[in-house]
């Protein structure tokens, strides 16, 4: 008998069913024994909708809340692949993920109603509204063990999409409880940790970690939107856990500071993904979640987390994500494919038992994401001599300026060191002379003006010359997906082409 994710979390609901397994900030609570007979629920009503052989799809359109986090379970329950859709997408975007996916159900809930319809008429699938699934007081013990299901798709999860159409990338059964199990243990989740989810769980990684804490038994809570003020009273009370994307971590710090800095008492661990965060904000981190590991994991959608490193006020160090985490092999490999040396940069790949299967239905673009065997990152990565990765840039980010690479993330930590600097984006331009030219968008500290002299000054005392921003734009705030990433892309269609304010000076 090999047990699914959703078979794991059944034991659960026999072993203990009076035990909390899910909040909704502001909402009632789910025992296990009422989460199981959700998922029993979705998964009859799944089932009802599309009868059929393992690896039909399943399309999930759903704000963040307890049934967005039981589809997962509800879909394998019912043999059927999961594809979660960013719930903040349009009408045409939702469509081409269903019809992409050849999803045939959308399970939507009455926030996305109009979309999902829209969506369901365009692609010929039907719709199945949650707020018509009515739960059962009890539910008949589940036969558990489902033999075979291991290599069979459990989950779609879109990329977004940023360089071309979005891809659903697919985890099998297998490969995706693997990952949780390999993610629970490196970040020493137990059965006595409140998880707090402040972030979308249509994104496989806020997915991920909330089902390894209810196949571990812990308790997760979902906060419909991030609110900082809300997490901080979380971490001063109830919750124990969470994974904070460093914009979070910033909006957290700032309510922190702003109520005076008061201890943190609940948070044991921390971590940050997702996106390079500044050194300021991990010394900010250590000492605001004083009783907690604040940590660092690394990762893509199609590999997974990768590397790990608990954070110490006397060993940060910058770019630094830590050390590959067991179970897998990280590799830094230069243009030509051989291995990097230390201090050497070149794309960061992994080989494994976690990583994704292949995107689905892109044979072409799945072999592209191998190299030698090792799903490739996209990122540049250099390692340490104490065996650290530190990540630099996205390969697609790096500016080649006059023949020289610059890595933004290396001027973005200057920028961030500026008293002046709220937040920084360095992107290229195009230019006649240089190729690309450095340039920086940068938002301000509450009451403060930078001045583009004066922060061009800063960097050049910090950075070699043709790594200087030659232009410096204030925004008021950098664009940023759901998961809280820059979406630079963004900010060079507003440099070229749209008018901004420019920094004094
Ligand atoms: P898309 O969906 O368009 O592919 P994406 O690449 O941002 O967008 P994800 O797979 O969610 O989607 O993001 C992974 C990327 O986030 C990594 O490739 C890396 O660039 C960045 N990242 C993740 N964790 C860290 C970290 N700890 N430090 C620095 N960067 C990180």
């Amino acid at each position: 008998v090999r047990l699914t994710i959703a078979e794991n979390v059944a034991v659960r609901a026999l072993a203990h069913p009076d035990r909390p397994a899910i909040d909704v900030l502001g909402g009632p609570g789910l025992t296990y024994g009422a989460a199981w007979r959700r998922v029993v629920a979705l998964a009859g009503a799944i089932g009802m909708a599309a009868p059929g052989p393992h690896g039909r799809m399943v399309a999930v359109l759903l704000d963040n809340t307890a049934d967005a986090l039981l589809a997962y379970l509800a879909c394998q329950w019912a043999g059927v692949t999961a594809v979660p859709v960013n719930s903040r997408l349009a009408a045409p975007e939702v469509g081409f993920i269903v019809g992409d996916s050849g999803a045939r159900l959308i399970l939507a809930d009455a926030a996305h109603a109009d979309v999902a319809s829209r969506a369901a008429r365009d692609h010929g699938a039907q719709l199945v509204s949650v707020e018509t699934i009515p739960t059962p007081t009890s539910v008949s013990h589940p036969a558990l063990g489902t033999a075979g299901r291991g290599t069979l798709p459990c989950v779609v999860g879109y990329t977004s999409g940023t360089t071309g159409f979005p891809k659903g990338a697919l985890y099998s059964n297998d490969h995706y409880l693997t990952a949780l199990m390999r993610w629970g243990w490196t970040f020493g989740l137990t059965d006595d940790h409140v998880m707090l989810v402040p972030g979308p769980l249509f994104h496989l990684s806020y997915a991920g970690l909330s089902l390894a804490a209810l196949c571990i038994g812990a308790r997760v809570r979902i906060m419909p939107s991030f609110d900082a003020g809300l997490a901080l009273d979380e971490f001063s009370g109830t919750s124990t856990f969470a994974f904070l994307v460093p914009s979070m971590t910033g909006l957290i710090a700032q309510e922190w500071q702003r109520r005076g800095g008061p201890a943190v008492a609940a948070l044991r661990f921390m971590i940050s993904s997702g996106a390079p965060g500044p050194l300021s904000l991990t010394r900010t981190a250590l000492r605001m979640f004083g009783n907690a590991r604040v940590c660092e994991a690394y990762g893509w959608t199609e590999g997974g987390w990768v590397t790990f490193e608990a954070k110490r006020d006397d060993t940060l160090l910058a770019h630094s994500v830590g050390w590959p985490t067991f179970g897998n092999e990280v590799g830094v490999f230069a243009e030509d494919g051989t291995p990097c040396g230390v201090g050497e940069a070149g794309e960061v790949g992994v080989k494994g038992v976690t990583h994704f299967d292949g995107y689905l239905g892109r044979p072409e673009a799945t072999e592209a994401a191998w190299r030698n065997g090792y799903v490739m990152s996209g990122d540049i990565g250099i390692w340490q001599a104490d065996g650290r990765l530190c990540i630099v840039d996205r390969k697609k980010d790096m500016i080649i300026t006059g023949g020289e690479n610059v890595y933004t993330a290396e001027v973005e930590r200057v920028l961030h060191e500026h008293p002046a600097v709220l937040e920084a984006a360095v992107v290229g331009l195009p230019d006649d002379r240089w190729g690309e030219q450095v340039t920086a968008a940068i938002v301000a500290r509450e009451g403060a003006m930078p001045d583009a002299g004066d922060v061009q000054a800063f960097c050049r005392e910090r950075l070699a010359g043709y790594k200087v921003p030659r232009r410096i734009e204030l925004l008021a705030a950098l664009p940023r997906n759901p998961m809280g990433k820059v979406q630079k892309f963004r900010i060079i269609e507003v440099l070229t082409n749209g008018p901004s304010p420019r920094a004094g000076g």
